[in-house]
């Protein structure tokens, strides 16, 4: 069933596919907005950052901008598959495993070029041409995540297709990096800390970002600049030397109130 979906992406008309991704697209959009919400009324006693301002048309419009151009990413994807430029996995040629594997490969090595696109973005000399749209927004919120110059969401794009032109990958580990992307790029822009306060004491987990992780980066832009794990920025001592004392006042103001 899932196989012959994907076939048909490659056989029909590239306008029907191109439909279908900007509805998957869109789909996923109204999805990040209303977890965001379920996100917010939950743990609204954990604030990070103040709560923001009124939603402007600016951040409504670039929204809807960078979902219009997600899609158009999707379809460059699906123009380069079906010319054999991105390559899947034959597919059900292979284990479960195999697709964990194609997950966590496409994970790790997405984390990394978007700690490197991030350090980059920040240069001063490229600031201003497109990540400054993003920081403008300071108390981030759900849909803050979508609120991107539109350089930076075809630069984003470009990544994640070179990625991908230089991975072959099985489609299954494919769209579950992908929902583990949203979910990611979702938590880190709630505004509000949903992790148990016990999260930085859990070996392993405690290197997988948290919502306080990228708000902080919203508050100080010279910190935390990955995505997923807070592993590049260890390495490369950007993390925030806050992100502890913070983590713990965010997870420690619902036991206070
Ligand atoms: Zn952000
Ligand atoms: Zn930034």
């Amino acid at each position: 069933m899932l196989y012959d979906s994907i076939e048909s992406l490659r056989t029909d008309g590239l306008w029907f596919a191109a439909v279908w991704v900007t509805l998957a697209n869109v789909a996923m959009f109204a999805f990040a907005l209303a977890a965001g919400e379920v996100i917010l009324r939950r743990f609204g006693d954990r604030r990070i950052t103040p709560a923001p301002g009124p939603l402007t048309n600016k951040e409504l419009g670039l929204a809807g901008l960078c979902v219009l151009l997600n899609a158009l990413v999707a379809v460059a994807g699906l123009a380069l598959w079906r010319e054999s430029v991105i390559s899947l996995r034959p597919y059900g040629d292979y284990s479960a495993l195999t697709v964990l594997l194609d997950a966590f490969v496409l994970f790790l090595a997405m984390d990394f070029a978007m700690y490197v696109f991030h350090r980059v973005a920040h240069h001063p000399l490229v600031f201003s041409l497109a990540h400054s749209t993003h920081h403008v927004y300071e108390s981030p919120r759900p849909l803050t995540l979508f609120v991107l110059n539109p350089l930076e969401v075809a630069g984003f794009g470009a990544l994640w297709l070179l990625v991908l032109v230089a991975y072959s990958a099985s489609i299954e580990g494919i769209l579950i990096y992908l929902a583990i992307n949203l979910v990611f790029g979702l938590v880190a822009h709630v505004g509000v800390e949903p992790a148990p306060e016990k999260w930085l004491r859990i070996p392993v987990l405690r290197y997988v970002s948290t919502s306080t992780f990228h708000a902080e980066h919203h508050m100080d832009r010279f910190h935390n600049y990955g995505f997923y794990l807070l592993l590049w920025d260890r390495l490369f001592h950007t993390l925030s030397p806050e992100y502890t004392a913070d983590f713990a006042r965010s997870t420690r103001i619902s036991l206070t109130t």
